[in-house]
């Protein structure tokens, strides 16, 4: 099978949100009048984001979702992507999995795949993703305000719990705890609908990929403001629970998690609360926003807590 051929069986598909779908030298698409484009692109990379032998249906879910996570981490609702593709070899039974993988969770968001590009290499994935959001609205990093809440979307620490179990950093036994964290790891499920409510009530937002204090980071560096953040509040798995100091550098800044972290005015509490409630979200409040720089891990007394790569001590 050629790569024509590969496209035109796994990968074209009806595009009717689009002018122009796969098939030309280049996809039209027509943006709803008085929206703006929101845009994105990510790269995967064998070895560095995903391990060499996830099944090939995760790989194209995960190329997607992390994408969608971008545009849900904006408020805006996304409409098409585009896909680039490097592949070892023309492994149909692969490249089926993959599309199935990517085209389902394309068609529960109502996205629609308008082109990309497949070529020959060493496994490399990336994708570009086009959404919209109403004219002049996004929620961007740069809009947090000191006195804010903030908030994170539904559980901390899974992800990383599974990569670091799988790089044997890490020894849990208990096996209902891992099937449910390589599923996070390799199913995540982009905020989407959260993050479309959110666009009339929250400040700033961002999408935790590489760890909540980390990107919480670049909230706080880009809106020059510092955090507080409550290491007891950060949402975690019931079974980590009650284990949760041992896993404290997983919940705080472990990564692959795929949740929402946004700033809103305490007086928009009840809103946001109920608001996550339609889409079935768990949204907990972490910390709070306040004048400086940086940000603050505390543990219930209000002593920073260091992190490290291997856990975490206390300061003071
Ligand atoms: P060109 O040589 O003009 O760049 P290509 O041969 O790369 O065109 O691609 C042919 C068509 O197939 C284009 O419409 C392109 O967008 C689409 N395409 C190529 N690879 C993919 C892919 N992995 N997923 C979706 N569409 C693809
Ligand atoms: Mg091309």
């Amino acid at each position: 099978m050629n790569e024509f051929e590969l496209i035109g069986r796994y990968f074209k598909r009806p595009t009717p949100s689009a002018l122009l779908g796969v098939g030309d030298d280049a996809a039209i698409v027509r943006p709803t009048p008085g929206h703006d484009l929101h845009m994105s692109v990510d790269m995967l990379v064998e070895g560095r984001h995903f391990f060499a032998d996830v099944a090939p249906r995760a790989l194209g879910h995960k190329a997607l979702a992390v994408n969608l996570s971008d545009l849900a981490a904006m408020g805006a609702r996304p409409r098409w992507a585009l896909l680039s593709l490097a592949l070892p070899k023309a492994d149909e039974a692969w490249v089926a999995e993959f599309a199935a993988g990517f085209l389902a969770l394309a068609e529960s968001h109502g996205v629609e795949l308008i082109g990309g590009d497949t070529t020959c290499g060493p496994l490399t994935l990336s994708v570009t993703i086009l959404g919209e959001a109403p004219a002049g609205q996004a929620l961007r990093r740069a809009a947090a305000k000191a006195g804010d809440d903030i908030w994170v979307s539904g559980e901390l620490g899974l992800g990383a719990l599974s990569v670091r179990q799988r790089l044997g950093w890490l020894n849990v036994n208990d096996a209902e705890l891992l099937a449910a964290a390589r599923y996070k790891l390799e199913y995540p499920e982009p905020r989407l609908a959260l993050g479309a409510v959110l666009l009339p009530l929250a400040h700033a937002a961002a999408d935790v990929s590489d760890g909540l204090m980390a990107d919480l980071g670049h909230i706080l560096d880009e809106s020059a403001v510092a955090a507080e953040v409550w290491a007891d509040a950060l949402p975690s798995h019931p079974a980590l629970e009650a284990r949760r100091g041992e896993f404290l550098a997983c919940l705080a800044a472990g990564g692959d998690d795929y949740e929402l972290v946004f700033t809103a005015a305490p007086a928009k509490r009840a809103a946001i609360e109920a608001a996550a409630a339609a889409p079935g979200c768990r949204v907990s409040r972490i910390g709070r926003i306040v004048a400086g720089k940086g940000a603050r891990l505390l543990d219930s007394a209000g002593v920073e807590i260091k992190l490290d790569k291997d856990g975490y001590d206390h300061f003071g």
